[in-house]
């Protein structure tokens, strides 16, 4: 192998992750006209558009605020208390602990969480001119990604397919999707993987590592 292929070899990853920031920066750019046009800091627009995902049934409580936008209790408290006085968060009772605080969107919070959910549709629209080979191989390569960067405790766990007690792999004779998602009983592939299921029920280690290898997304 020549000197130019090792060097291009070795700088790939970094050309990569430069493109990477390229999409985040879309993204924040994107989140934040419109947090801003709606009223809102970055952090209260995130909070709506989680609790509004997650909290509808049972409602979210604080802790599990903080732990899945990778922020401090304080920060997520006072978050919660202006989107309080905006009308667009109320609390309540956890359903199932009727001693837990949880929240949850008004209908004027879900229809600012509905606007939110919007801003990333561009994205969404250009993945979706790539070819359907494309889209499953950038797929599974953002699993493992996410997976190892969870894995180093550098973002929140995900609410993902290869992490849930709910997978089956390997169970279905058809190439597009061979695995079986237990919960909805239902056959699913790659293309199918979620990264936040509201389902989603986390499995333990043991069984998150067998999937992983099942799967081909082993890491390290
Ligand atoms: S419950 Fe959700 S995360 Fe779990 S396997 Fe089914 S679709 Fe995937």
């Amino acid at each position: 192998m020549d000197s130019a292929t090792t060097q291009g070899a070795h700088e790939l990853p970094q050309r990569i992750t430069a493109g990477f920031e390229k999409l985040a920066l879309a993204l924040k750019t994107s989140v934040w006209h419109g947090a801003s046009s709606a009223g809102l800091s970055a952090t209260q627009a995130q909070i709506v558009a989680l609790v509004a995902a997650r909290g509808s049934r049972t409602g979210l409580r604080l802790a599990d605020i903080a732990e899945e936008l990778a922020i401090t209790p304080a920060t997520a408290s006072d978050a919660l208390r202006a989107l309080v006085a905006k009308e667009l968060i109320v609390k309540g009772r956890a359903t199932g602990d009727a001693r837990a605080l949880a929240v949850r969107t008004t209908e004027k919070g879900s229809a600012v969480a509905a606007r939110m959910s919007g801003l990333s549709t561009f994205l969404a629209t250009a993945v979706g001119e790539l070819s359907p080979a494309e889209q499953e191989a950038l797929q599974l390569a953002l699993v493992r990604l996410i997976s190892r960067l969870q894995d180093e405790g550098r973002i929140p766990f995900a609410r993902m397919c290869a992490n849930c007690v709910y997978l089956r792999t390997h169970v279905h004779a058809d190439d597009e999707r061979p695995h079986h998602c237990a919960l909805a009983d239902t056959a699913i592939g790659a293309r199918d993987f979620r990264f936040d299921c509201p389902e989603h029920v986390r499995a333990d280690a043991p069984r998150i590592a067998a999937q992983r290898v099942a799967l081909g997304i082993a890491i390290g």
